[in-house]
C-alpha cells in the first residue's frame, strides 16, 4: 500500500455516493473543511453540501469535520452545519485523527477521511489505517508551497488513474 494513494477519488465532495461508501465497507467520514468541503475563508459550504450532507445522514453515514485549520474557522462552520469538529488536528499525523475516529464512534477500517491534499488528507488517513477519498480543490490556491504541492499531487493522481 501506499501512503500516497487514495482509496476513491471524487471530483468533489457532493460526487460521493452511498454505494461508493458501501462497496468500499464506509460508514463513518471525516471530512476536510478548506477546499472540500468549503471554499478558504468562505463561511458558507460549498453549492449542494447541505443536501448531500442530508442524504449521508438519513443513511447513517457518521460524519464530522477534521481540519488543521485554527478554532475561528472551524467552529463557526461546523455549528452553523451542525457537525461535531477537530480543529488543529495536525494531519497527516494521525494521533488527533484517531482520536476523532474514537468520537465518531466508528471503527478505523470503516471510516474514509476524505481531502482535498494527498499530503496532509490522504497521508494521513493511511497512517491511520482508514480508508482515504481524494477530491479536486474547490479552487486552486497561490503561492509557490502551494504549487508545488499541487504539481506533485498531479503526477501522483496522473499514475493512480493509469493504474486503475
Ligand atoms: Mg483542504
Amino acid at each position: 500500500m501506499s501512503l500516497l494513494k487514495p482509496d476513491i477519488y471524487a471530483a468533489k465532495i457532493t460526487d460521493i455516493t452511498l454505494s461508493m461508501l458501501s462497496d468500499n465497507g464506509i460508514k463513518g467520514l471525516l471530512l476536510d473543511i478548506d477546499n472540500t468541503s468549503a471554499k478558504r475563508k468562505v463561511h458558507e459550504p460549498m453549492e449542494g453540501f447541505e443536501n448531500w450532507l442530508q442524504e449521508m445522514k438519513q443513511n447513517s453515514i457518521q460524519i464530522m469535520f477534521l481540519s488543521n485549520a485554527n478554532p475561528k474557522r472551524v467552529r463557526p462552520f461546523a455549528e452553523k452545519i451542525g457537525l461535531p469538529f477537530y480543529y488543529f488536528t495536525c494531519k497527516p499525523f494521525p494521533l488527533r485523527i484517531l482520536l476523532a475516529a474514537k468520537r465518531l464512534g466508528v471503527p478505523v477500517k470503516h471510516i474514509a477521511l476524505v481531502g482535498d491534499q494527498i499530503f496532509t488528507d490522504i497521508i494521513g488517513g493511511n497512517l491511520s489505517f482508514m480508508k482515504t477519498v481524494l477530491v479536486d480543490p474547490i479552487e486552486l490556491e497561490d503561492g509557490l508551497n502551494y504549487k508545488i504541492k499541487r504539481y506533485l499531487e498531479r503526477k501522483i493522481m496522473k499514475n493512480f488513474k493509469k493504474s486503475s
